[in-house]
């Protein structure tokens, strides 16, 4: 059997879900499980309205919630030309699930004891409901035997909202025992990026988590195969937004795929490839506008990983270089205390360099988590602060390609190991 997953690029529009129902027409006699998320940029819509249900805003929450109602539902009025089909009353029914929610925390007795996160995971988990329900019921109406299964009965986490840690042995058993019958006599279409704690609380696996929720079935299903379909060609060597000149990797291993996606590549959800690499399962990206191409193929060969330098670029990166304040060395306990200031504050460290002197960490910006760190920091130490940078990684690099890139850059730190260069670096002025 295989798992495939499609994005908000691929259901963006009815026009997109008919083209996905489309490619799963390709695959009749196959078993399939079918991973889908939030519709378009509907994630980011329930994010807004969930901040706006979060400071009582109520006017704003319900414009929010009705213009996202009206989207879904033009959406189905273009799908399904019968006006009393079943998916309009389901629909319906969700919508006004949520409508419930957004009047139950804007009333003005209700303090969200659990916090914003748990409020997050109730709201935002919706947009997944949504996508899944309509591509099911529209895969039914063109007669192919559909069951809607609701992941979170099955995927299982504890109870960290927003970032879900997935139960193994609870999921296995349970996907083991409800979904594997399914499979035989239909497709199985379900939501990504959600999960659900054991005593049915709603969870997240944070954004871009749908592929994560593919590989996390794969492997409790014995999958042969993931295919993530994508709005570009498979895994590029770099973002074109940056390199116009980016090609396809035609075939990549595991480990190189993780090694792209901890460096910041974003076509993969650094998650994904674990589940997938355990058990040996390979992973398709590939594309939805072009369903005949091979795509890329991840998997245990790592023969072809050499073949093509990548390039992975983050924006909004600070530089910190941190100085003891009575010039003393950095030593092991300022380390121990400066790493666990980063992890109270979950602050990922993107590269590092450590000195006599100088411990320099590259981070994400993030306005409010690096005020509470310079605080806190600022009681110890003398920080320098650099902002408005750039992280660049290259896989694979020769002299020419680092020349190529970082040319017209200051460089403020910089890094090379046997196959990765790492540059922060400011752009040059014009
Ligand atoms: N809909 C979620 C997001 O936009 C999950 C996903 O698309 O993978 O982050």
């Amino acid at each position: 059997m295989r798992v495939f997953k499609f994005g908000g690029a691929s259901t963006k529009d009815a026009d997109s879900i008919k083209n996905v129902a489309d490619i799963i027409s390709r695959f009749k006699n196959e078993e399939l499980l079918i991973v889908i998320s939030a519709i378009g940029k509907t994630t980011n819509a329930l994010e807004v309205i969930a901040d706006n249900i979060f400071q009582k805003n109520i006017d704003l929450a319900i414009a929010n919630i009705d213009a996202l109602e009206h989207k879904h539902r033009n959406i189905v009025e273009d799908l399904f030309s019968d006006k009393h089909h079943v998916i309009f009353h389901e629909l319906k029914r969700l919508f006004d699930q949520l409508y419930d929610l957004q009047r139950y925390y804007c009333l003005e007795k209700v303090t969200i004891a659990a916090g914003y996160d748990y409020l997050y995971d109730q709201i935002v988990s919706m947009g997944e409901l949504f996508s899944s329900l309509i591509v099911s019921h529209y895969l039914q109406s063109l007669g192919n035997a559909t069951y809607w299964l609701d992941v979170r009965t099955v995927l299982k986490t504890d109870h960290r909202y927003r970032a879900g840690n997935v139960d193994w042995e609870v999921t296995k058993q349970l996907t083991q025992q409800k979904v594997l019958p399914l499979l035989t006599k239909q497709l199985v279409c379900t939501q990504g990026f959600i999960g659900g704690t054991i005593d049915n609380h709603t969870t997240t696996l944070g954004r871009e988590g749908s592929d994560y929720t593919a590989a996390i079935m794969a492997y409790c299903l014995n999958a042969e195969e993931v295919v993530i379909w994508k709005d570009v060609p498979g895994v590029l060597n770099a973002d074109p937004k940056w390199y116009p000149e980016a090609k396809l990797l035609n075939k990549i291993s595991y480990n190189e795929a993780v090694e792209l996606a901890y460096y910041g590549a974003t076509v993969i959800h650094p998650k994904t490839i674990k589940p997938l690499q355990n058990k040996h399962i390979k992973l398709r990206v590939k594309s939805f506008i072009h369903p005949e191409n091979t795509g890329t193929e991840i998997g245990v060969s790592t023969e072809q990983d050499k073949k093509l330098p990548s390039f992975i670029f983050k924006s909004n990166q600070v530089l910190l270089v941190i100085a003891t304040k009575d010039f003393s060395f950095i030593d092991e306990n300022d380390l121990s205390r400066i790493f666990s200031l980063l992890a109270q504050l979950y602050f990922q460290v993107n590269m590092m360099q450590l000195s006599a002197m100088h411990f320099s960490i590259c981070l994400q910006h993030d306005s409010s988590k690096l005020q509470a760190l310079l605080e806190n920091l600022g009681k110890y130490y003398d920080i320098q602060l650099e902002e408005d940078l750039r992280l660049v990684t290259i896989r694979h690099y020769t002299q020419p390609i680092i020349d190529e890139v970082i040319n017209g850059h200051m460089v403020l730190l910089s890094q090379e190991s046997e196959s990765t260069a790492r540059y922060v670096v400011r752009a040059q002025q014009s």
